[in-house]
């Protein structure tokens, strides 16, 4: 599509049809991000940011409540500090973009822009860190990361995106594993919770695991198209950066030691998660609890007498019992435009009142996920609604997870899987021999990438289901985002 094209989206492609131009088209047209000068950098416009403010707010009190603290670390680092855990050096490169002049003058050490900040702020733990009774370091912060990415998509893959990083420091190894399982099952209850995601979890394969980590797990969703996506990482880093950064601390024993290390992240590709997992040909469909307007009161012949009063009076009523709600009182469009718009943009529900409505003490509230329309009583409205959202609420979680469900199998073989793929892509679950050289033939031969070794393991067969070795573990096979 030409560029002048793109910008004006008259309808929404079917997801049927193209996919990938459905999400394109649903992102443009409900206003939430736009794309900017800068390739694979992207504009989130209000309502993605109020989004990722609702996500924000939401980790960030599960952050506190488990003891985190908020801080600020440079947004450049030096390339010396870069280079210190060969692994991570390695693992970014690739992707890292360059500061090399301040205003004309050549800088004698060139800066990176932040691909993620294990390395800088290892730098600065290495200053503060003398004894045990300072540990644990449960650190987070709310910032932007830099990755040059070579093919990007809004939300799902982009060059900078927001995120939050947390970087601790335990004493014992066993400290650290239990703050990487605690932050991913904080991950876990924010996507099924508040997002409607269902996710399957586990630890990464050592091909896909954080440059620079000991263990990598991670949280992973399938979309609308049965494509899975990375959801968010929880690292145990084990002392790989503390040594190489000479992090140490006198212990119980008055010995000096490197202590445990962990970081983990999720980024706003969660938005992208969101759009792909609950919407549908109309647009976006958002789960209540994330909704930046969870109701949306549309007034029916507004110029009669007594309706826009009775409309503020509605809108109060549910305000006052924290609801976030909208009233479109806009003379200029149709109350049928407005039904399309907001069904667009994904708002929960929507509530009609007109004159016959006032007469019969009732309105008409309508719901997204399901389109289903019905009278509610005036009485007790705001208790109605509020529990018609959490139904809602509910309902999307079941949605999602019986759409995986109904899109995970069990493979036979490496061709049996391809067979599968082709006919309708999911998790496919397998054994595997635990191989790195089986895993890149996977991945050659399907395009599809081994996305966790899941906590809950089944017991699918003695051999691995793509090279007939001895198999070690069960694991979700899938192509990705
Ligand atoms: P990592 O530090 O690589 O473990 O990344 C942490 C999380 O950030 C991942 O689990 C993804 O959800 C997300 N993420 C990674 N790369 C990108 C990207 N280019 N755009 C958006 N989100 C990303
Ligand atoms: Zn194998």
């Amino acid at each position: 599509m030409a560029k002048k094209d793109k910008d004006f989206v008259k309808e929404i492609t079917p997801m049927e049809v193209d996919f990938p131009q459905w999400y394109t088209d649903v992102i443009r047209k409900t206003d939430l991000v736009d794309y900017s000068p800068v390739k694979g950098f992207m504009v989130i416009k209000p309502y993605g940011y109020a989004l990722w403010e609702n996500i924000q707010s939401y980790l960030d009190k599960k952050f506190k409540e488990t003891g985190h603290k908020n801080c600020y670390f440079p947004l450049l680092i030096p390339e010396n500090l870069l280079q210190k855990e060969a692994e991570h050096v390695e693992g970014f490169a690739p992707e890292v973009a360059w500061v090399t002049h301040g205003g004309k003058e050549e800088l004698a050490e060139r800066l990176c822009v932040r691909p993620t900040s294990e390395t800088i702020i290892c730098s600065m733990y290495a200053k503060w860190l003398k004894s045990y009774r300072e540990l644990p370091y449960l650190y987070n912060q709310w910032c932007s990361v830099v990755r040059w990415e070579k093919s990007t998509r809004p939300f799902l893959r982009t060059s900078e995106f927001l995120w939050q990083e947390g970087h601790t420091l335990h004493e014992t190894y066993d400290e650290a594993q239990e703050e990487t399982l605690k932050i991913l099952d904080i991950y876990r209850d924010m996507a099924e919770n508040l997002l409607a995601i269902p996710v399957v979890t586990g630890r990464k394969s050592d091909k896909e695991k954080f440059a620079g980590a000991y263990a990598t797990y991670t949280m992973e969703a399938l979309m609308h198209d049965g494509k899975a996506l990375q959801a968010g990482t929880s690292h145990n880093l084990g002392q790989h950066f503390t040594k190489a950064f000479d992090i140490s601390f006198l212990d119980r024993n008055g010995d000096m030691q490197n202590p445990y290390h962990t970081s983990w992240g999720v980024s706003t590709r969660l938005i992208g998660g969101v759009i792909m997992v609950h919407g549908d040909n109309r647009g976006l469909v958002l789960p209540p609890r994330l909704a930046p307007i969870q109701v949306v009161i549309i007034p029916i012949a507004q110029h009669k007498e007594g309706v826009l009063d009775k409309a503020y009076k509605l809108k109060k009523q549910l305000q006052d019992i924290g609801l976030r709600v909208e009233l479109d009182d806009n003379e200029n469009y149709s109350p049928g435009w407005k039904f399309n718009e907001y069904e667009m943009k994904g708002v929960p529900v929507r509530i009609e009142i007109g004159p016959r409505d006032i007469k019969n003490n009732q309105v008409m509230a309508a719901r997204r996920d399901t389109l289903e329309k019905e009278a509610i009583p005036i009485d007790g409205l705001a208790e109605t609604i509020s529990k018609l959202l959490e139904t809602i609420q509910s309902d999307m979680l079941e949605r999602a997870r019986k759409h995986r469900d109904e899109n995970t199998y069990s493979i036979e073989s490496l061709e049996d899987f391809k067979e599968k793929m082709e006919e309708k892509p999911g998790f496919a679950k397998a054994m595997w021999c635990g191989e790195r050289e089986c895993e890149e033939h996977i991945k050659i031969e399907t395009g599809a990438t081994i996305r966790c070794m899941p906590f809950e393991q089944e017991d699918l067969g003695d051999k691995c289901h793509f090279c007939g070795k001895e198999a070690k573990h069960m694991v979700y096979v899938a192509k990705a985002y």
